[in-house]
């Protein structure tokens, strides 16, 4: 498709965006991580073994990682090495290897390193403000109401939790101990998310007519924890799923007031405790209906949103980048951005100046009403499950 000069070149965007205020500022630190992504070989690397952001600056509050699996050593810790706002001050983790391993490759002081029995006594470390939990979705809870009681802000993976009492106690929990919640969303501030949320809501394509959102992938290791139940939760739904809920939300700019769901099992033992593939639809109160679908066993990455006067499109749509947009007008034209540093410092920086951030423990737990809610209507055969939001 020949490209459209309805979207703005790279060097248009910023300046129309640093010309707003929040935005402007957020944005361009999203185009330096860029640049340092291009251009710098001592803060892009993932494998040299130079400290990360050690020794602090003091404009910078110092996180903690708890867990140390796929996504911290994959996309956090490099992340971290291109947060502005925040950097990896410690480790929480049960395998002394790993935190040896950590130790050295990100230059953490000794006395930053934690295990899940001395965890609490974080309360005594102010070289920590915050507690990035890594961990498998039943453990979420736990680690930060914990977190919380130790007087330290939160960011908690997706899904907040394995079920909404969990999240109301989490929230709970940080409110009660003054501290800040955020889920671990991170394409709120990542530019084709964005431009997707601009397009609908300035309804540069006129009202919506129609979302589709679709996100799954082929899940491997039949014994990883993501299939057992006890620490899952859930399966497709709980881990991608919540993606596409996510997006059909910030495309409508709505909540969803009922569902319709069904589910598709094709591997009985592989997925004998956990869902395999589920189909379910959203409706909004204005009458718009998001159709949307995850799986374990089906590759899919899509979000794409009708309306009267065109159409607007991400896919793949959720991935840590590049994510391609398109539009019946053209393609999309926005920056490939290390969303996870932006998220992370988008996060140190409302702490800073006390501000909200998008992703709160609220959305967290109003994602996990809906989830409930479709495994209801699974549990009574596809029947219109009402929610109150
Ligand atoms: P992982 O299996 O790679 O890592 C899990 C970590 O938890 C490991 O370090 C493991 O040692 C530790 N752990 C502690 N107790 C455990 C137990 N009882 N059983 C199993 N592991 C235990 O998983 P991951 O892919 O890093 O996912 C961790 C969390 O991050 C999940 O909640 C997941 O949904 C979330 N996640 C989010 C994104 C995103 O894009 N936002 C991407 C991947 C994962």
């Amino acid at each position: 498709m020949k490209k459209s000069t309805y979207y703005p070149t790279r060097r248009k965007f910023v300046k129309r965006i640093s010309q707003g205020t929040g935005a402007g500022l957020f944005l361009s630190a999203s185009m330096s991580l860029l640049g340092s992504a291009c251009s710098s070989p001592n803060q892009s690397s993932e494998t040299t073994s130079e400290a990360s952001a050690a020794p602090a600056r003091k404009d910078q509050l110092g996180l903690a990682l708890v867990g140390l699996g796929s996504y911290s050593n994959g996309q956090l810790a490099p992340a971290l090495k291109q947060t502005e706002k925040c950097y990896l001050a410690g480790i929480v983790t049960g395998t002394p290897s790993k935190a040896q391993e950590w130790k050295q490759k990100y230059n953490i002081p000794e006395g930053n390193i934690y295990n899940y029995d001395n965890y609490d006594e974080l309360v005594n470390n102010d070289d920590i403000d915050i507690i990035y939990v890594v961990l498998p979705n039943s453990m979420h809870a736990e680690y930060t109401i914990r977190a919380a009681k130790a007087g330290k802000h939160v960011m908690c993976e997706k899904p907040m939790a394995v079920s909404v009492d969990e999240c109301q106690q989490m929230i709970d929990a940080c409110h009660k101990n003054n501290v800040k919640l955020a889920v671990g969303y991170r394409l709120h501030y990542e530019p084709f998310n964005q431009e997707i949320m601009r397009l609908a809501e300035e309804q540069v394509f006129g009202s919506l007519t129609g979302i589709q959102n679709n996100f799954g992938f082929t899940i491997g290791d039949p014994t990883q924890w993501r299939l057992d139940y006890e620490l899952a939760g859930g399966g497709a739904l709980m881990d991608v799923g919540i993606y596409t809920i996510q997006a059909a939300c910030y495309t409508s700019g709505e909540e969803p007031i009922s569902v319709v769901a069904k589910e598709f099992k094709t591997d009985t033992e592989k997925f004998s405790e956990v869902d395999e593939t589920i189909h379910f639809t959203l409706t909004f109160p204005s009458g718009l209906k998001a159709e949307c679908k995850t799986s374990y066993n089906q590759n899919y990455n899509l979000l794409r949103a009708e309306a009267e006067n065109g159409w607007f499109q991400l896919d793949p749509a959720y991935h840590y980048g590049p994510l391609i947009g398109e539009t019946s007008k053209g393609a999309m034209d926005f920056p490939q951005i290390r969303e996870q540093a932006v998220h992370m410092d988008r996060f140190a920086e409302c702490i800073m100046q006390d501000e909200a951030i998008k992703t709160t423990g609220e959305m967290g737990m109003r994602d996990m009403k809906i989830i409930e809610a479709i495994y209801q209507s699974i549990e009574e055969n596809g029947r219109e499950v009402a929610l109150a939001l």
